[in-house]
């Protein structure tokens, strides 16, 4: 009789265990958190956001289903992004105080540790393309600014105008901010607003976890400014044995939190899911900092977390076999 209970448990359990067993490939991307509500929303723009995300996520699938690589699945996720003037990354990238586009960007190999970056970039129009071949093509990790966009050039890839960036929405948000600073007396509002930052993570057949982020940064930011995005361990991380992060939020809290890299070492150090190394750096380190914003990560069994301390984050997931999910909103909304 003592039995019966835990065998009918067993039969309860297993199914369950068996839907989290490891997807032969994932994909989790975020495209931003902040001020995101509900309220603030019209219908077309919730299908917009939802129409982006979903062809981000099934570009990447369509490169991981055929064996491809990691790499090739979050650089081919971000272009989708970069290209849409919805998130702040390439086109509709946010404006500096000078009223021009500077484009941050990174990747991340979690099979060899290798990463690519570019801070500062005006006139390549997928900044992590160039941040890919950073990786793969030089002997560097970051390059920034002149530097960094003669070696796009060298490259052959596409340059734009800085003017190819420009889009209304983010220049009437550039004018409000001046406008708000001014009257209160020069001190630049980093606290509010939404972060369209791109970002996403992957796990391939071969079981390699790649990262990769890409953004305008912050709008009104001092020109030169750069902020996590292309910063290996702070925006962006990928190793194998633990996890992929991409991230967004204030930069500067980010890049001295170490956040990404912070995630992996919870879990390396500490033994923690990926979602509690997530979730301990949002809601502790970065909530204690008085510091805003999110993260995407993926284990190296395909399992996705987001953690987010703003109203809303742009996120989606999609694993092998499945049908993709898209969120938006927090709690409580
Ligand atoms: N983290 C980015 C930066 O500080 C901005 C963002 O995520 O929206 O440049």
């Amino acid at each position: 009789m003592k039995k019966m209970p835990l065998l009918f448990l067993f039969f309860l359990i297993a199914p369950l265990a068996l839907s989290g067993d490891k997807p032969e490939y994932a994909i989790a991307l975020h495209g931003g958190a902040g001020t995101i509500l509900k309220k603030n929303m019209t219908p077309e723009k919730e299908k917009a956001f939802q129409e982006i995300i979903t062809s981000a996520l099934r570009a990447g699938e369509k490169i991981l289903a055929e064996g491809g690589s990691s790499l090739d699945a979050v650089v081919a996720a971000i272009i989708i992004m970069e290209d849409s003037p919805l998130f702040n990354a390439g086109k509709g990238a946010v404006f500096t105080n000078q009223g021009r586009n500077e484009l941050d960007a990174s990747i991340m190999n979690g099979a060899d540790l290798n990463a690519g970056a570019v801070a500062g970039v005006t006139i390549v129009k997928n900044p992590i393309i160039l941040a890919r071949k950073v990786m793969e093509n030089s002997k560097h990790v970051l390059l920034s600014g002149a530097g960094a966009e003669v070696f796009a050039k060298d490259q052959n890839l596409e340059i734009v105008d800085n003017k190819y960036f420009f889009t209304q929405r983010r220049w009437d948000r550039l004018q409000e901010i001046k406008k708000k600073e001014k009257e209160s007396a020069g001190s630049a509002d980093f606290k509010t607003g939404k972060h369209g930052t791109v970002g996403v993570v992957a796990l391939d057949k071969n079981g390699n976890i790649a990262a990769g982020t890409s953004t305008g940064g912050l709008t009104n930011k001092r020109f030169g400014r750069v902020g996590d995005s292309p910063i290996i361990g702070a925006g962006t991380y990928a190793d194998n044995k633990t996890c992929g992060v991409s991230a967004t939020g204030q930069g500067e809290y980010f890049i001295r939190a170490a956040v990404a890299h912070r995630i992996s070492a919870l879990m390396e150090y500490k033994g923690l899911s990926v979602q509690k190394a997530c979730d301990q750096v949002i809601h502790g380190t970065i909530t204690d900092m008085k510091a805003l914003g999110g993260v995407v990560a993926m284990d190296a069994d395909g399992n996705p977390a987001f953690s987010f301390n703003t109203p809303g984050m742009y996120r989606g997931y999609l694993k092998a076999g499945g049908k993709p999910y898209v969120g938006i909103y927090g709690d409580g909304q």
